[in-house]
């Protein structure tokens, strides 16, 4: 491959996708049909507590992320898992169609879960639209916008004297001078290639 890093610039979002007892950031999310209840795909890695929910139950929920997003939103749903915290605790959800959904975004989708396409990394879930609503119609927060905008946003800080590798997607940062081949984030599960060196 001559250079995969073009990738990247598929323009994506920033979501927080809910479904009953849980939930996560995700940013691969796509209208693929028309019509009153249009179809939409999502992708949800496999290693996350909400695919497994998501094989369990029939709905989930995407509640869309404007610039002036609080981030703890972004914190709460991206960085941890409901194997180890409770999301629901501080962050103020609705329940639409029996599915939470984020108070403070720019509105919903719920969708009825109608097919699964299972990859190596990732099942995509392709829902059906069933209901909807727009809460404020401003900015929305894009995946590069987030990438620009991420050490402000997550308020990174890496210790001073050490070499230190940032996870661009979520901010995780592992201290030492060499990152391993296989290196996974702990927090978000991307590869190597994805860490930023910071020399303080
Ligand atoms: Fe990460």
């Amino acid at each position: 491959m001559k250079n995969k890093k073009i990738t990247r610039k598929i323009s994506q979002g920033v979501y927080v996708l809910t479904t009953a007892g849980g939930g996560c950031v995700v940013d691969a999310v796509s209208q693929i049909s028309a019509g009153d209840n249009p179809l939409i795909s999502v992708a949800v890695m496999k290693k996350n507590y909400t695919n497994e929910l998501l094989h369990k139950n029939d709905k989930f929920a995407l509640s869309v992320m404007g610039i002036e997003v609080n981030v703890e939103i972004i914190k709460t749903f991206g960085m941890n898992s409901m194997r180890d915290i409770n999301k629901f605790e501080n962050i103020q959800t609705i329940e639409v169609e029996g599915v939470p959904v984020i108070e403070d975004s720019l509105g919903y989708m719920v969708c009825e879960i109608i097919d699964k396409i299972e990859n190596e990394t990732h099942t995509l879930f392709i829902g059906k639209l069933i209901e909807a609503d727009l809460y404020e119609d401003s900015d929305v927060m894009t995946y590069a916008y987030y990438q620009e905008h991420k050490d402000e946003l997550l308020k990174v800080t890496t210790e001073e004297g050490k070499t230190a590798w940032v996870c661009t997607v979520c901010g995780y940062v592992y201290y030492g001078e060499e990152l391993p081949d296989d290196f996974k984030c702990p927090l978000c599960g991307v590869g190597k290639d994805l860490f930023e060196l910071k020399n303080n």
